[in-house]
C-alpha cells in the first residue's frame, strides 16, 4: 500500500453558503479520505489526506461543484501527512472575517421539485420547499452573516426533522438557512379584495379556480407581489390594463415549461438556456405568428413577448393544479395550456409592493384577491429582463452577484441617474449593483433608493470611501449622493451621463484605454449644459472628450416633446423648410409648434439618439405620442423586423469635419411618404451605416485602435445593435457591449463607480 499524502487546497469564488462544505465532505467520505474543510476569509480551505490515487480522484470531482457554487481560483500545496487522523470533518470557520457574499435568489431545484410532487414526501405540495442548492437568499436577508437569525426565517423554529437535516453534513439541507416544512415553516393564505382572510381548505386550488374564472390576483413572490391573471382571457387582461392604467406597456407571461411556450414564441438555444437557468429571467422572444391574435392586449403592436418559467414552488403548484395534480414530475415536461400574466405589482410607477398590509392598501381596486404568506420579503427585487445576451433590467437572480472590475480601487458608492435607476457599491475589484429600483419621479421610489442603499450596505458591510453621482445636480440621486458624502466628509464625484455609459462597458470588459465610445441614448446633461444623447466619445479612465455628436434637433416644449414624437416631426419638417406640409400632416396644433420653433420659445435642442428614433417614427406615421418611454422606437424596430432588410441610403447623412453627424437627409426621405415598414427598415440600415462611417472618421482622427464600446439605451434595439456590430466587425473592429449590466440607465451607476474609482483626487 502506498504511503498517504496530505494536500492543502485553497479555493476562492462563490463557495460559502452554497453547500460547498457538505459537498467536499461527501466527496472525502466516499473516498475514505481524512482531514477537514472550513470557511475562511479567502473562501474555503481544505486539508485532505489519503492514498494518492484517491486524492487525485477527489480533486477531479471537486471541479464539478454544486449548482450555486463557482470556483474562481484553486491552489494546491503539499503538506506533511498527519499521524492517526480518524476522519474527515467540517471544521469551525477559520481566521479572517468570513467573506460570504449573499447569493442571489434561485429557482427551486430539480431535487426539491421531485419532493414537491411526490405524494409520499413530507413536503408534498409545500410552497416553501428549498435546499442548499435553491430558494430565496437576497430577498430574505437583512444583514451579514447569512444565518437564519438575520433572515425573515428568524421567527420560524425548525422542527425536529428539519433540524436534523440542517445539522447533517450528508443532507442536502445542511445549513440551508431557509429550511422549512409544513410543520414548522411559513404558510400560504388567501385574502379577499379588501384584505380579509378567506377560509379555504386549499389555497392553491382556490387561487387557480379564481384565476380561471377571470379574477386578477396579487400573488406574493420572491422579491415582491405580482398581479396575475389568465393570459388567454382577453376581458380579464383588458381589465388588468385598465385597472393598472397601463395603456400599452407589455405584460410578461409565465408558462409551465418550454414545451408550453412553443405555441406563443420563437427562440434559439441561447433563449431556452436563459429561460431555464436558475436565474429564471423574463426573456423577450419573437412572438409567433399566432400570438398577437390569440393573446390580445398582452404585448400590443410589439414584435416581442416577455416570457418566463416558474421559479418558486408556489408558481409550480399553480401549474401543477392546472395539470390535474398529477403525481411525479413527468407533467413538467409536457405542454400545459395554462398561461399566466405575471406583472409587477407597482401601481403608478411606484416601487414594487412587498408587504402584506401595503399590498391591500396599494392594490385596492386592482386585485380581486391576494395570495400571500407569512415569510416577509426584506428586499424588493423585480424580475430580471433580458433580450438575447443583453439585460434590459438586472435584478432577481443576479442581485447581489458581483461584477468583476479590471482592478481594485477605493470602495465607492454610486447613486445612478434618474430613469430606471440602480445604485452600485464597490469593494476591491468587485462591483455590486442594486436591483432595478425605478425612475425617481415619485417620492416613494426615492425612498426605495435610500432603502436599497442601506440594505446593500448592510448585506455587504461596505463603508464607501468615495461617492459618485450624475453631473445633473438636481436629480434626487445626485442630492442623496451629495448629502451622503457631506455627512461623512467623503469626496463626491460628478460623472457625465454618457461617459458613465461607456465606462460601465470599459469596467466589465477591462478595456484597454483610451477607447472610443459610442453612446446612443435618451438624455443626459452634458458638460456644456446641453442635453446630450447621441455622443461619440474618447474615453480614458476618469477623463473623456466629446469627439462628435448627432446634429441637435429642437425639442418644442422640452420634456413634452419626448412624450409626443409628433412635435419632433414638426421640428424636422420645419428645419427642412417644409412648413407647408405641417397643417396637412398634423393639423392646427402644428401651427403652435411652428410658432414656438420660429420664436425659439421653450425649445431647447438635443443631440439625443432616442429623439431621432421618435422623429423617424412620427414622420412615418408609426406613432405620434408615447404612452411609455421608448414606445415609438420599439414599434419602429418591430415594423422593421417584420419588413426585412433594406439597403441603407448612402446619401442619408452628412458627416461634418467638426464631428457632427447629420441624419436630416434620411429623415427627409422618410417624410416623402415612404411605406412605414420599408421606412423603418431603411432608417435602421442607414443609421448603422452612418454610425460605422462616423467611427471610422473618429479612428482616423484620433489614431486609436479599432476598438469601440457601444452604450446607452438605444442598444436595446437589437436590429440596430446587430446591423452596426456586423458592419464594424466586418471592418475589423473589436466591439464591446453591455453584457453584465443593462446598456440603458440601469447600468449607469456601474460606470459612475468605475470613473470615480479611477479619479485622481487633488
Ligand atoms: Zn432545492
Ligand atoms: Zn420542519
Ligand atoms: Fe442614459
Amino acid at each position: 500500500m502506498t504511503a498517504p499524502q496530505r494536500r492543502a487546497i485553497q479555493i476562492s469564488g462563490q463557495v460559502q453558503g452554497v453547500g460547498f462544505r457538505p459537498f467536499v465532505y461527501r466527496l472525502a467520505v466516499a473516498r475514505r479520505l481524512s482531514g477537514f474543510v472550513r470557511n475562511d476569509g479567502a473562501g474555503v480551505t481544505i486539508e485532505i489526506q489519503g492514498a494518492p490515487a484517491a486524492l487525485d480522484d477527489f480533486l477531479h470531482a471537486l471541479r464539478q461543484p454544486p449548482p450555486l457554487a463557482r470556483i474562481d481560483a484553486l491552489g494546491i500545496s503539499e503538506l506533511t501527512p498527519h499521524q492517526l487522523e480518524p476522519a474527515f470533518v467540517i471544521a469551525a470557520s477559520g481566521a479572517g472575517a468570513v467573506s460570504a457574499d449573499i447569493t442571489p435568489d434561485t429557482a427551486v431545484c430539480d431535487d426539491c421539485l421531485a419532493e414537491l410532487f411526490d405524494p409520499g414526501d413530507r413536503r408534498y405540495r409545500y410552497p416553501f420547499v428549498n435546499c442548499t442548492n435553491c430558494g430565496p437568499r437576497y430577498t430574505i436577508t437583512a444583514a451579514l452573516p447569512y444565518d437564519r437569525p438575520n433572515t425573515s426565517m428568524a421567527g420560524f423554529v425548525l422542527c425536529r426533522v428539519c433540524a436534523r437535516e440542517y445539522h447533517d453534513p450528508s443532507d442536502r439541507r445542511f445549513h440551508a438557512q431557509p429550511n422549512a416544512c409544513p410543520v414548522c415553516g411559513p404558510r400560504l393564505s388567501l385574502r379577499d379584495a379588501t384584505g380579509v382572510p378567506v377560509d379555504v381548505d386549499d389555497v392553491i386550488a382556490a387561487a387557480l379556480e379564481r384565476l380561471l374564472a377571470g379574477e386578477i390576483l396579487a400573488i406574493k413572490g420572491l422579491g415582491g407581489f405580482h398581479l396575475v391573471c389568465d393570459a388567454q382571457n382577453a376581458a380579464t387582461v383588458a381589465r388588468l390594463r385598465q385597472r393598472k392604467q397601463r395603456d400599452a406597456k407589455p405584460f410578461a407571461v409565465m408558462a409551465a415549461n418550454l414545451a408550453s411556450l412553443a405555441r406563443w414564441v420563437e427562440g434559439d438555444e441561447t433563449d431556452w438556456r436563459r429561460l431555464t437557468s436558475p436565474q429564471r429571467p423574463i426573456v423577450l422572444l419573437r412572438q409567433g405568428p399566432d400570438s398577437d391574435r390569440s393573446l390580445p392586449g398582452i404585448a400590443p403592436g410589439l414584435a416581442h413577448l416577455g416570457v418566463m418559467l416558474p421559479y418558486t414552488p408556489l408558481h409550480y403548484l399553480l401549474f401543477h393544479q392546472a395539470a390535474g395534480r398529477s403525481a411525479g414530475t413527468a407533467w413538467l415536461t409536457q405542454p400545459q395550456p395554462l398561461l399566466l400574466v405575471m406583472t409587477s405589482a407597482n401601481p403608478g410607477g411606484e416601487p414594487l409592493v412587498i408587504d402584506d398590509d401595503e399590498a391591500t392598501r396599494r392594490l385596492q381596486g386592482i386585485a380581486d384577491g391576494f395570495v400571500t404568506h407569512n415569510r416577509a420579503i426584506l428586499a424588493r427585487c423585480e424580475d430580471s429582463v433580458v433580450t438575447g445576451h443583453i439585460f434590459i433590467r438586472r435584478a432577481r437572480g443576479h442581485t447581489p452577484q458581483a461584477i468583476r472590475l479590471p482592478r481594485a480601487g477605493p470602495s465607492t458608492l454610486a447613486l445612478g441617474g434618474y430613469l430606471k435607476n440602480t445604485l452600485c457599491l464597490t469593494r476591491d475589484d468587485r462591483a455590486y449593483l442594486s436591483p432595478h429600483i425605478g425612475s425617481l419621479d415619485n417620492a416613494a421610489t426615492c425612498r426605495a433608493l435610500e432603502e436599497a442603499m442601506a440594505h446593500l450596505q448592510d448585506i455587504l458591510r461596505i463603508a464607501p470611501e468615495r461617492v459618485a453621482r450624475d453631473l445633473h445636480p438636481d436629480f434626487p440621486s445626485s442630492r442623496l449622493a451629495a448629502a451622503y458624502a457631506a455627512e461623512r466628509n467623503l469626496p463626491c464625484i460628478a460623472v457625465q451621463h454618457h461617459h458613465a455609459h461607456i465606462a460601465a462597458i470599459a469596467a466589465e470588459h477591462g478595456l484597454r484605454e483610451p477607447v472610443l465610445g459610442l453612446a446612443l441614448d435618451g438624455v443626459g446633461l452634458g458638460t456644456d449644459g446641453g442635453i446630450w444623447g447621441g455622443e461619440l466619445l474618447w474615453v480614458d479612465g476618469a477623463h473623456f472628450e466629446r469627439l462628435g455628436h448627432l446634429r441637435p434637433l429642437p425639442l418644442p416644449g422640452g420634456d413634452r416633446a419626448a412624450r409626443e414624437p409628433w412635435r419632433l416631426a414638426v421640428a424636422v419638417l420645419h428645419l427642412l423648410g417644409r412648413n407647408a406640409e405641417l397643417d396637412r400632416r398634423f393639423g392646427a396644433r402644428a401651427m403652435v409648434i411652428q410658432h414656438m420653433l420660429e420664436r425659439r420659445i421653450n425649445t431647447p435642442e438635443t443631440s439625443s439618439a432616442g429623439r431621432l428614433f421618435d422623429a423617424a417614427a412620427a414622420l412615418l406615421g408609426v406613432r405620434e405620442t408615447n404612452d411609455h418611454e421608448g414606445q415609438a422606437a420599439m414599434e419602429l424596430e418591430a415594423l422593421a423586423h417584420r419588413h426585412g432588410l433594406e439597403r441603407p441610403l448612402a446619401e442619408g447623412f452628412v458627416l461634418h469635419d467638426d464631428g457632427v453627424l447629420d441624419p436630416l437627409p434620411l429623415l427627409a426621405t422618410l417624410a416623402e411618404g415612404m411605406e412605414p415598414g420599408q421606412g423603418a427598415a431603411c432608417f435602421h440600415a442607414t443609421l448603422a451605416l452612418a454610425l460605422s462611417e462616423w467611427l471610422r472618421w473618429a479612428r482616423d482622427r484620433t489614431g486609436l485602435q479599432q476598438e469601440v464600446a457601444l452604450g446607452g439605451g438605444c442598444f436595446l434595439n437589437r436590429l440596430l445593435s446587430t446591423q452596426l456590430q456586423t458592419r464594424l466587425e466586418t471592418a475589423g473592429w473589436r466591439v464591446s457591449t453591455a453584457r453584465q449590466a443593462p446598456p440603458n440607465d440601469g447600468g449607469l451607476s456601474l460606470g459612475q463607480a468605475w470613473v470615480a474609482m479611477l479619479a485622481k483626487l487633488g
